[in-house]
């Protein structure tokens, strides 16, 4: 049941349906607020080629993700409320295996207190036991709780068909009123949407946004991902494995083998490079053979400082941005979406690390 808000409810118009854009709109509804989305099935989507895994520990010294303590329990609460909600299953907890590369990895990981700093999300191990003829090292390695995929396209689709039910999703771009390039109205001033004093517009599109003219002053910098759909046959592996690439277990002899990273050619055209980068990352990892399904590429929206861009456009105070996921969307959306609902709707405050009020002075520069 959503919350009839006190105050009454604004009108917000969402342009992209992807994770930023579904939960945003989700948990405004769930205020009781009104919200129209607009999402271009001709536009690309990062969400939908995401492998989807959340992890806490993460680097080459495998350390503590950026506020770990308070993303994981909040998401671990939130997906498998929001999968009965959606009616649709899409969270899947899995542990994450991370062989040591080498001696020196292992040596490292030995020392006491390495293991103190993330002992409440991994643990080492120091032979593989189960895993001699699945992975080609014999050192060990560290076993990472908490961790596990969300299959987006799966959620996305039930986002879709619950938005579809309450008449909130138009899939197209957005109109252009008074015959100007909507919504990019930058020359005129004119707030989007016409002057409804209580309209407010959010922009969650993902990697387009380097193309929007009000949010272009961002320092966004993105990486094209490529990933490949395998079959492993005769293997029933049940976790997730990851040493410079990952291997997920879909089910069945199916997995999901990922990702690369390039920051030039930023499309979602997959390549051969990318194929033979996985490819040979996987046959160093892994050692059972495997034959590729298929193969995608999308753009991940990340920023110069490794922190997503929340907040309200520094002069257009009816429009706002949701964006800069990065490479950990599944992990950041849901707590920081709950953290932008509280600030639109409330009033309150938004992580300093996160609000774009942190490049003001970039926009006043570039104007
Ligand atoms: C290969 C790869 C692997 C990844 N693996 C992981 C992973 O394991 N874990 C993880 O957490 N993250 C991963 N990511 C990153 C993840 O995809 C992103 O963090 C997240 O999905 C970004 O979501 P978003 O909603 O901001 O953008 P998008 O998913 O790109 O959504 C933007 C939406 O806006 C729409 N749109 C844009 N402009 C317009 C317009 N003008 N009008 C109408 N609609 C518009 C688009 O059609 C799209 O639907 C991966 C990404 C890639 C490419």
């Amino acid at each position: 049941m959503s919350k009839v808000h006190p105050n009454s409810p604004k009108n917000y118009t969402i342009i992209g349906q992807g994770l930023a854009g579904s939960l945003l709109a989700y948990m405004l509804i769930q205020e009781g607020q009104k919200v129209q989305i607009y999402d271009s099935p001709d536009i690309p989507s990062s969400s939908k080629i995401a492998a989807g895994i959340y992890n806490p520990v993460t680097g080459k010294r495998l350390v503590k993700t950026w506020l770990a303590d308070k993303l994981f329990p909040f998401l671990e609460e939130f997906y498998p409320k929001l999968e009965t909600d959606l009616k649709a299953k899409f969270f899947h907890p899995v542990p994450i295996f991370h062989p040591f590369p080498d001696t020196a990895t292992q040596k490292f990981f030995k020392s006491d207190h390495v293991a103190d700093d993330f002992s409440d999300f991994a643990t080492a191990e120091f032979e593989n036991i189960y895993r001699k003829g699945i992975v080609n090292s014999t050192l060990g390695g560290i076993a990472i709780s908490h961790t596990g995929w969300v299959d987006l396209k799966v959620m996305l689709a039930a986002f879709r068909e619950y938005f579809l039910e309450r008449g909130v999703l138009v899939e197209k771009a957005p109109p252009a009123p008074r015959g100007g390039a909507f919504p990019f109205d930058l020359e005129s001033k004119v707030p989007p949407l016409g002057a409804e004093g209580a309209s407010v517009l959010i922009y969650c599109q993902g990697f387009e946004s380097t193309k929007n003219p009000y949010f272009n002053y961002l320092p966004f910098n993105p990486v094209k991902g490529e990933i490949l759909d395998i079959n492993i046959p005769k293997f029933d592996i049940q976790e997730i494995i990851n040493q410079g690439v990952f291997v997920i277990p879909l089910g069945g002899n199916q997995y999901r083998l990922g990702a690369t990273y390039t920051w030039d050619e930023l499309d979602n055209i997959p390549t051969e490079t990318g194929k033979s980068s996985l490819t040979e990352k996987y046959q160093k990892l892994m050692k059972p053979s495997m034959e590729i399904l298929s193969h995608q590429a999308g753009v991940r929206p990340a920023t110069k400082d490794r922190r997503p861009f929340i907040g309200m456009h520094p002069e257009f105070e009816n429009i706002g941005i949701f964006n800069g996921l990065g490479s950990k969307g599944v992990s950041l959306a849901p707590y920081f979406a709950k953290q932008f609902v509280d600030f639109l709707v409330y009033q309150k405050e938004l992580h300093s690390e996160v609000n774009i009020n942190r490049f003001a002075s970039l926009y006043l520069g570039v104007k």
